[in-house]
């Protein structure tokens, strides 16, 4: 076991080296308001906008519904069906906007966490407008006394578009189906994420049906216009930042590949050189969706965070080996050109909420807060933990020792396995006694980052000053 304080540097450190992030100054991001409170601003803004209109949608829904209609047969499932079916489709709109990338969104609350959101409301839409397709053919048949599977041969032959609305059904609940934690797990990620995409293709074939059939829009235009503007703005939205903007960014940028450089087993940093990036808003902590242009790589776009602020020309982002795409990393040629979206991520030095800070990282959890610590203001207290099972795993130790000392700050770093040494709430609290006055970052393997956060919450760290980010989606 190694447990070293206050450890100098070994190794060159990198900002000598030609041709590396360090060749010229660092940037640091424009300071930002503290989103301290503006996060739980934002959150509650957000959740009011999308209460009230869920609110208006429930209330479209039941425009059509009157004493008379809901006493004739099949009255009581078809006003259900309608309700099922309108407040469905608005949580599915709901849930493209949490992963619509909408930078002030992301830069508040964090990619995982709406990503969070976004999972825990998947459920919703699709046993909502299951119901509805059940409750209209049960109500209409009702109606027209006929039996429900003759109805619904009715609907998808007479109806317009709903054999469209059927098929789209059908393939959000394949999207649901590989969303649940068993079969995703089974599943590559870019399997995934294509089965995904057609969630996409289900809501457009879905939306003409909505006006064409729906009882709430025909003969109503003013409901019909709220309907087409709140989806046609989602729709921009989404083509805004999920399309346009990286889009932009990767032409404006142009970056490319300079250096793929070995920092330890397994992990190499790839260093890339582009135009302009003094103008790319970007905070250490903060992450990009990376997309290497070569042959074998450039449909696949992967999330890596800024292991160093932009040094312009230069960017680097450091990358474990763990499946194929992390792998082939290591061996891309210098030249490639790169296709970035973001940045995105909201656990910043912008996040904290006083000077004192904590950064606690292992494994290779270190490249965002080796960014973050290079961002932090120089009034800023700063102790870092350096946590690795062996020596040769402790990447960065030779850049981040001399931007602690450079501050005055305390480094502590712990080498050996997990039965060596416990980063467990005693020997936290003997390396930190002041843990609980300070803002706690940690970025580590999950179960890691769970342990420290729990420790750091039973020292008394409060828990809006503990910033944790996965790496996991
Ligand atoms: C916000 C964030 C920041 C990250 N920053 C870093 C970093 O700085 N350095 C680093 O080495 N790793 C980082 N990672 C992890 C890195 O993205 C994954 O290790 C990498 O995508 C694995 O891909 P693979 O094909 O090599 O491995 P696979 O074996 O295909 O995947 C391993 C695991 O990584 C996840 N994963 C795979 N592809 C993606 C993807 N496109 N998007 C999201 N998750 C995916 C899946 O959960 C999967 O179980 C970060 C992840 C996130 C979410």
């Amino acid at each position: 076991m190694l447990v070293m304080s206050n450890s100098s540097p070994e190794r060159v450190p990198v900002a000598s080296r030609p041709g590396s992030p360090g060749a010229g100054p660092a940037l640091t991001a424009p300071r930002m308001s503290s989103p301290h409170g503006r996060r739980g601003w934002t959150a509650n803004l957000f959740t009011a906008v999308v209460a009230l209109g869920f609110g208006v949608t429930l209330g479209l829904s039941l425009t059509p519904v009157t004493r008379s209609s809901l006493a004739a047969p099949g009255g009581l499932e078809t006003a259900a069906g309608q309700i099922a079916g309108l407040t469905g489709s608005y949580l599915l709109l709901v849930m493209l906007l949490l992963i619509a990338r909408l930078p002030w969104l992301e830069s508040l609350l964090g990619q995982d966490r709406l990503v969070r959101w976004h999972r825990r409301l998947g459920p919703w839409p699709i046993i909502l407008l299951g119901s509805h397709a059940v409750l209209i053919t049960v109500g209409y048949a009702a109606q027209a006394s006929v039996g429900p599977w003759h109805e619904f041969d009715i609907l998808l032959t007479s109806y317009p578009d709903v054999l469209m609305a059927t098929v789209a059904f059908g393939l959000l609940v394949m999207a649901g189906v590989a969303s649940f934690r068993a079969a995703r797990s089974r599943m590559r990620y870019e399997t995934w994420w294509v089965v995904h995409l057609y969630t996409y293709l289900a809501i457009a074939l879905a939306f003409s049906h909505q006006l064409a059939d729906g009882v709430s829009f025909v003969g109503h235009p003013l409901a019909r216009l709220f309907w087409v503007v709140i989806w046609a703005s989602t729709a921009g939205v989404v083509l805004v930042y999920r399309v346009g903007l990286p889009l932009w960014r990767t032409v404006y940028h142009r970056l490319r590949v300079v250096e793929v450089r070995e920092e330890g087993p397994g992990i190499v940093s790839v260093i890339c050189a582009g135009r302009h990036l003094e103008r790319l808003p970007v905070a250490g902590g903060q992450f990009l969706q990376w997309r290497f242009l070569r042959s074998e790589m450039w449909w696949q776009a992967h999330p890596y965070s800024i292991s160093a602020m932009p040094r312009p020309p230069f960017l680097r982002v450091t990358v474990k080996a763990l499946g194929d795409f992390s792998e082939s990393v290591a061996t891309i040629p210098v030249g490639t050109r790169v296709a970035i979206e973001g940045p995105y991520g909201a656990v910043t030095a912008h996040s904290r909420g006083g000077d004192k800070v904590l950064l606690v990282a292992a494994g290779v959890g270190v490249t965002p807060m080796r960014a973050i610590l290079e961002d932090l203001p120089a009034e800023v207290d700063v102790v870092v933990l350096l946590r690795a099972p062996r020596r040769e795993n402790l990447i960065f130790h030779h850049e981040i020792a001399p931007l602690v000392q450079g501050r005055g700050g305390r480094l502590h770093v712990l080498v050996g396995s997990r039965h060596q040494v416990r980063l467990d709430s005693r020997l936290l609290a003997k390396l930190v006694p002041d843990l609980n006055k300070r803002d706690v970052y940690v970025c580590g393997p999950e179960g890691f980052t769970n342990r420290i956060v729990s420790a750091a919450r039973r020292l008394g760290a409060s828990p809006d000053r503990i910033h944790s980010e996965s790496f996991a989606f």
